[in-house]
C-alpha cells in the first residue's frame, strides 16, 4: 500500500516493525538532508553544478588531487557541522533495542556511527568522507592533519610521508572501483532481513537497485521511504513519500532522543 498520510505510514510501519526478527535498513542521501548534508546527485545538487573529479583524473594530476580537496574543504562546514536526525536516531534505537544488525548506507557522511551505530556495524557502499586514507598503503590520516598540510603548501595535497603515495578521502569516487568487501557485507545483510527498508534514495543507480529486488526475493518484505516515487513501488508492502524524520522519529527510544 500507498500510505496515505503521515499517521497511517506510522501504524503501518509500527506493525512491520513489531513482527519482524530482522530489519535491514538501507538508507541513501534522503536521510541526511534534514541534517543539512546536500544530495549531490539530486536535480540542484552539487553534482549537477560541478563536474566531479574522475578517479583517473585524481590519481593522474596533482591539479586534480588539489581541485578535490579544496572542494571537500569548501564543504566542512555541512559535513563537520552535522549532527544526526531523526531517521539516523530512529535506525540506532531499533540496533540498540537488538532489531536490527547494521545499516546499508550510500551516505559517505558518518551519521549512522554517530549516532550509535558500531562502525563495523555500517556497511558503506561509496566509503566515508570524515577521514582519508593512503591509496598505495592504506594508511588512515585525519581531516585536520591534511589541512594543516594543504594549507602550508599553499593549497597543494600532501603525499602519503610514509610510502609517498596519493592520500584521499575514504569514499568511492566515479570511476573507482566498488568496495568488494563492502558489496559482499551488504548481500549478507540483506539476505538475513526479513524486514528491509529503504530510506531516502532513489534507489536507480547501481548496485543500490539491487538490494531492493534481493531481499524481497528472499521473501523480506520490503518498504521504502522516499520522497519520491521509485521503480520497486510496485513490490513494496508499504510505500511511504512523506517526510523521512517525522515518520521515523516515533521509532526513537530515549537512549537516542
Ligand atoms: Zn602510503
Amino acid at each position: 500500500m500507498i500510505a496515505p498520510d503521515v499517521k497511517t505510514a506510522i501504524e503501518e510501519l509500527r506493525a512491520l516493525v513489531d513482527g519482524a526478527g530482522c530489519i535491514v535498513p538501507f538508507t541513501g542521501a534522503g536521510i541526511s538532508t534534514e541534517c543539512g548534508i546536500p544530495d549531490f546527485r539530486s536535480p540542484g545538487g552539487i553534482w549537477t553544478k560541478m563536474r566531479p573529479i574522475d578517479f583517473s583524473d585524481f590519481v593522474a594530476s596533482q591539479e586534480a588531487r588539489d581541485e578535490s580537496w579544496r572542494r571537500r574543504f569548501a564543504m566542512e562546514e555541512q559535513f563537520g557541522g552535522a549532527r544526526p536526525g531523526r531517521g539516523h536516531r530512529a535506525l540506532a534505537s531499533l540496533y540498540r533495542i537488538g532489531k536490527s544488525p547494521g545499516v546499508v548506507t550510500q551516505n559517505i557522511d558518518n551519521l549512522h556511527q554517530a549516532s550509535g551505530i558500531s562502525a563495523e556495524h555500517v556497511i558503506e557502499l561509496h566509503g566515508n568522507t570524515t577521514y582519508a586514507t593512503c591509496l598505495d598503503c592504506a594508511a588512515r590520516y585525519e581531516l585536520p592533519w591534511v589541512r594543516a598540510r594543504y594549507d602550508a603548501a599553499n593549497g597543494r595535497a600532501p603525499s602519503c610521508p610514509t610510502c609517498g603515495g596519493h592520500i584521499k578521502t575514504a569514499t568511492v569516487s566515479f570511476g573507482q572501483q566498488m568496495p568488494e568487501d563492502a558489496m559482499r557485507r551488504a548481500e549478507e545483510m540483506t539476505l538475513s532481513a526479513d524486514l528491509f527498508v529503504a530510506i531516502g534514495s532513489s534507489l536507480v543507480v547501481w548496485p543500490a537497485a539491487g538490494f531492493p529486488l534481493m531481499a524481497k526475493r528472499n521473501g523480506a518484505q520490503l518498504v521504502i521511504i522516499n520522497r519520491d516515487p521509485t521503480e520497486f513501488d510496485d513490490i513494496a508492502d508499504l510505500v511511504v513519500r512523506h517526510d523521512i524524520g517525522a515518520v521515523l522519529a516515533p521509532f526513537i527510544t530515549r537512549a537516542n532522543a
